[in-house]
């Protein structure tokens, strides 16, 4: 780490971390300058919009490291940093919610008469965004279905520009093949983007497998106690030159109490990986035994689609997947959910508490089919003991059968 006047900002905030570090160990370390800021731990939390200038000259060349809030301070820069330590990017920019942080990269590689391939998987507010604004745009989407791999290949016109990848894909966590999708689109010029929100980059890192521009919501596990919103974009060399300037004509920013929610969790954010991975493997195996249970779409399991290229590529799992019920009337799930003492009932994850989210299949997918009245619910499984949200689920799953008109085909409910 370098060392500063105390005080002022560091010369060069970012000091790379060697690469003999491990992630556990870069976690600790990324983005802070403890000898630039008097000895302590963590960077401070700037409050602030002007940027004083001792003089005229000052003011008018932009001699100082800040020049005004929105540009950034250090405790952004320190956020910034870090980001570009765990992505191995070229540069990262931060935005005032995961959403934003996605139609920022979407809109750093597309202009008016552009077309885009975009997963069918993707996190619905994306979606649409594509069939909105950028469709008002003058911008083309057409949607691919997740599994296609390098065969995604013919629905490249002379006008795709970029192709945006899911990876799991949001509720049905689809893993794609990144890398082969990567290669198709650069040996036809395209930029590849990538939300990896679902595993940050302790798990996958989109850069090493060709992703040009890496986006997290950052809301989820980097903030992880479900207390700000926050997004971000890291780019490789080629795409950084256009995803920092249109940051900056945006005037995207976080405030800093944000910032440093964000640099608090970064710190913890391996442990609690691992332990959301160890729940949520543990819940996810009981639920597979369940009789109302016809099928869990969580990447570690064989048969979730994809299952061989998450073994492939990524280092593990989070604690986020999705369980399809039998079919039932509406009561069964209110049932089984309203009563729930653990999960709670919300939208988002990441958190370090349990939540439960229902979804209507059909209506998530323009591609895939699914199983007609079939349910799905998503879990996220938090850091609470495996065996007390068993619990809570096995006296939710009681509730839903319970609910179920009984029938000759019992297996339907
Ligand atoms: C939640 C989510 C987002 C959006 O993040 P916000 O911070 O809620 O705007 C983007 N992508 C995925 C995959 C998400 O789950």
């Amino acid at each position: 780490m370098s060392t500063a006047t105390p005080g002022a900002p560091p010369a060069s905030p970012y000091t790379p971390l060697l690469d003999r570090f491990a992630d556990a160990t870069r976690l600790t370390l990324a983005g802070r300058d403890p000898g630039a800021y008097h000895g302590f731990v963590n960077p401070p939390v700037y409050h602030g919009s002007t940027v004083l200038s001792p003089t005229t000259h000052d003011l008018l060349h932009r001699t100082q490291p800040y020049i005004y809030g929105r540009r950034g301070t250090p405790t952004s820069d320190a956020l910034e940093h870090a980001l570009i330590e765990l992505e191995g990017g070229a540069g990262a920019v931060l935005c005032p919610s995961g959403l934003s942080a996605c139609t920022l990269a979407l809109l750093s590689c597309l202009t008016p008469g552009d077309h885009l391939l975009m997963t069918d998987s993707v996190y619905g507010p994306v979606r649409h965004a594509c069939d909105g604004v950028l469709r008002r745009m003058g911008i083309d989407t057409t949607y691919y279905d997740p599994l296609l791999g390098a065969a995604l290949e013919p629905l490249i016109r002379p006008r795709t520009r970029a192709v945006y990848v899911e990876s799991p894909g949001s509720y049905t966590f689809e893993v794609q093949d990144i890398g082969a999708i990567a290669r198709v689109a650069h040996a036809r010029g395209m930029s590849v983007i990538a939300d990896n929100s679902w595993a940050t980059p302790l798990l996958f890192r989109p850069h090493d497998h060709g992703v040009d521009l890496s986006i997290q919501a950052g809301t989820k596990y980097l903030v992880g106690h479900s207390d700000a919103m926050l997004g971000t974009v890291s780019a490789n060399a080629a795409a950084w030159p256009a995803l920092k300037q249109l940051h900056g004509d945006l005037g995207l920013c976080v405030g800093p109490d944000d910032l440093y929610l964000a640099l608090r969790g970064l710190r913890t954010l391996g442990l609690r990986l691992r332990q959301h991975q160890e729940n949520a493997v543990v819940v996810a195996s009981w639920l597979k035994q369940q009789p109302e249970v016809l099928g869990i779409l969580f990447p570690a399991f064989d048969d979730c689609p994809g299952h061989a290229l998450w073994k492939r590529d990524f280092k593990g799992t989070s604690g986020l997947f999705s369980v399809i019920l039998h079919a039932a009337p509406d009561e069964a799930l209110a049932a089984f959910l309203d009563s729930l003492e653990l999960f709670g009932l919300g939208y988002s994850w990441g958190g370090f508490e349990s939540l439960a989210v229902p979804f209507d299949l059909p209506s998530q997918r323009i591609v895939q089919r699914w199983p007609d009245g079939s349910i799905g619910v998503r879990l996220h499984v938090g850091l609470e003991a495996p065996a007390d949200l068993i619990a809570d689920l096995a006296a939710g799953l009681q509730r839903y059968s319970a609910a179920c008109p009984a029938r000759e085909d019992a297996a339907t409910c």
